[in-house]
C-alpha cells in the first residue's frame, strides 16, 4: 500500500500535488491517505480522479484521551468533504483513525428531547407524564447543544423525544436558533398546541413537522391516542400549517403524517395515504407498532416482548394485512416520494408483522452510526428503546464520544441487537456470514 502524507502535508506550494502526482504513477492497487486540513481538497480530486479499482484508506489524526474520549484532530472542517467523498464513492473507500480504528462520520441528525410532557393515552405509548420535569435540560443547554451539532459538520437537530414537542414553551425559539446555526429541523406533534400564530411562524422556518395521526377516521385516531377530539386537533393543526405554508411561496416548511401501522387501524392506512394527499401534507410516513423492549445484561441486550400489548395491538388477520400491503404497493407508483416508504420497505414491513425476529427480517440495526440522541433530561442515548445512557451532556461532550473506544464497543452491541424496533432507517440488510 502507497501511503502519502503520513508526516503531514508539505508546506512548499505545489508539493502536495508533486507527491500525490508521484503516487498515481505508482503501481499500486490501494493507497493510504493521511488527510489534514491542508491536503483535503487535494484528496476531492483525487477521488474523482483515482481508478475505480484504487481502494482508498482516508486516515484521520485522532488521540485518545479517554476510553471514551478521542479527538479527532480538524474534525468540523473535514466532516463536509468527507460526507460528499462518501456519497461519490460508496465503495472502496476506508476511514480510518491514526489509533487505528475505523473512523465513523458523525450521525446525520442530533436529537434533542427538550420536554417529556404530553396529554395523551396512546395505547402503543407508555407516558403519562403530566407535570413538567424539574431535571429538564434548560435553554441553554438545548443551544449548546445545537452548536456543538453544527460545529461537528450536523445539519439537522430532531427536537422531538419522549413527549409534545410544542408543550415546551421555547420551542419556536429552537428552531429559530437551530436554523440560524444552519439546522433543518424536525419535530413529530400531536398536533394539539399548534396556533394560527404558530404556524406562521413555522412558515419562515426551515422545519419539517410530522403529525402523528393513526387512523384515516377521527374515530380510530381517538381510540388510540385516548383522547375524544384529538383527530380533530391534530387535522386542524395540519389544516393550519398547510395554509400557512402555502401562503409563503417561499416557505421551507414540510408538513408530513406520521402513523404507527397496529391491529387497530391497519385496514385504515391505505386511506389515509390518501387522505394526508387530499389534505395538502408533504409526505406520510409509516412505522410498524413495536412491542418489544430491551435490557442490558451481562455486556449484551437482551430483548422482552410485551406479551400483554402483543395480544390487543399486534395485527393478527393475515388476509387483511396482505390485502392492505397490496393496496400501500400499489398505490406507492402514483404517490412516488409522498409515501416515505419504498416498495422494499413496505415488503419488509408486511414480513415483519408475519415474524419480526432478527433472523426471519434478515436486517441489523445501524443506530450505532446513524443516530444520537440526548433525552429530556440530558442523558446521552445510542437509541431510546433500550435503558443505557452515556452520561449527562452537560458535562460530557458528544463529537469526543462518538469515535471513542467505549463507544466502539456500543457500535458492536447495536449490531447484535436481537430487537427489531423498526424505527425508520435504522436498519440495513445483515451481511452474509
Ligand atoms: S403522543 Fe407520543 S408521547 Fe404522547 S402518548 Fe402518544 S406516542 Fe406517547
Ligand atoms: S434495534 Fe437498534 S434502535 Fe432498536 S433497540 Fe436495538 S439498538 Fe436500539
Amino acid at each position: 500500500m502507497m501511503a502519502l502524507f503520513e508526516g503531514g502535508t508539505p508546506n512548499e506550494p505545489g508539493a502536495a500535488r508533486a507527491l500525490y502526482e508521484r503516487a498515481l504513477g505508482e503501481p499500486n492497487a490501494a493507497l493510504r491517505w493521511c488527510v489534514d486540513a491542508a491536503n483535503i481538497g487535494l484528496l476531492s480530486r483525487a477521488v474523482r480522479e483515482l481508478d475505480a479499482t484504487t481502494a482508498l484508506e482516508v486516515v484521520l489524526p485522532a488521540h485518545d484521551e479517554a476510553p471514551d474520549r478521542t479527538v479527532v484532530a480538524d474534525e468540523g472542517m473535514l466532516v463536509p468533504t468527507l460526507r460528499r467523498l462518501r456519497e461519490q464513492r460508496p465503495e472502496g473507500l476506508a476511514f480510518t483513525m491514526t489509533n487505528g480504528r475505523p473512523y465513523v462520520l458523525p450521525p446525520p441528525a442530533l436529537d434533542i428531547s427538550t420536554n417529556d410532557l404530553c396529554g395523551l393515552k396512546c395505547i402503543m405509548c407508555g407516558n403519562r407524564a403530566s407535570r413538567r420535569d424539574p431535571h429538564t435540560i434548560s435553554v441553554d443547554d438545548v443551544r449548546a447543544l445545537v452548536d456543538e451539532a453544527a460545529a461537528w459538520g450536523i445539519r439537522r437537530v430532531a427536537l422531538t423525544g419522549a413527549g409534545e414537542p410544542f408543550r415546551d414553551p421555547a420551542m419556536l425559539e429552537h428552531v429559530a436558533y437551530a436554523n440560524a446555526r444552519g439546522h433543518l429541523v424536525t419535530i413529530t406533534s400531536n398536533g394539539f398546541p399548534i396556533s394560527e400564530k404558530m404556524a406562521a411562524d413555522l412558515a419562515q422556518r426551515n422545519v419539517s413537522i410530522s403529525m402523528s395521526i393513526h387512523g384515516a377516521t377521527e374515530a380510530t385516531h381517538d381510540a388510540i391516542v385516548g383522547v375524544p377530539t384529538a383527530a380533530e386537533h391534530a387535522w386542524r393543526a395540519v389544516r393550519r400549517l398547510v395554509r400557512a405554508r402555502d401562503g409563503r411561496p417561499d416557505s421551507k416548511l414540510r408538513v408530513n403524517v406520521s402513523s404507527v401501522i397496529q391491529r387497530d387501524n391497519l385496514g385504515e392506512i391505505p386511506a389515509l395515504v390518501r387522505r394526508a394527499r387530499e389534505e395538502g401534507c408533504n409526505g406520510i410516513n409509516l412505522q410498524p407498532v413495536n412491542l418489544q423492549h430491551g435490557f442490558l445484561k451481562a455486556g449484551a441486550i437482551v430483548r422482552r416482548d410485551d406479551i400483554g400489548a402483543m395480544s390487543r395491538l399486534w395485527p393478527v388477520d393475515r388476509a387483511e394485512l396482505d390485502r392492505v400491503f397490496e393496496e400501500l404497493s400499489t398505490l406507492k407508483p402514483e404517490c412516488g416520494r409522498f409515501l416515505h416508504a419504498s416498495l422494499e420497505r413496505l415488503a419488509l414491513l408486511r414480513r415483519y408483522f408475519d415474524d419480526p425476529s432478527r433472523d426471519a427480517l434478515g436486517v441489523t440495526c445501524r443506530v450505532g452510526e446513524s443516530f444520537l440522541a440526548v433525552d429530556h433530561r440530558g442523558q446521552i442515548k445510542p437509541c431510546y428503546r433500550l435503558p443505557w445512557s452515556y452520561g449527562d451532556a452537560r458535562f460530557q461532550r458528544l463529537r469526543p464520544l462518538w469515535n471513542s473506544e467505549a463507544y466502539a464497543r456500543t457500535r458492536a452491541l447495536v449490531e447484535s441487537c436481537p430487537l427489531t424496533c423498526m424505527n425508520n432507517c435504522f436498519f440495513r440488510k445483515e451481511a452474509a456470514s
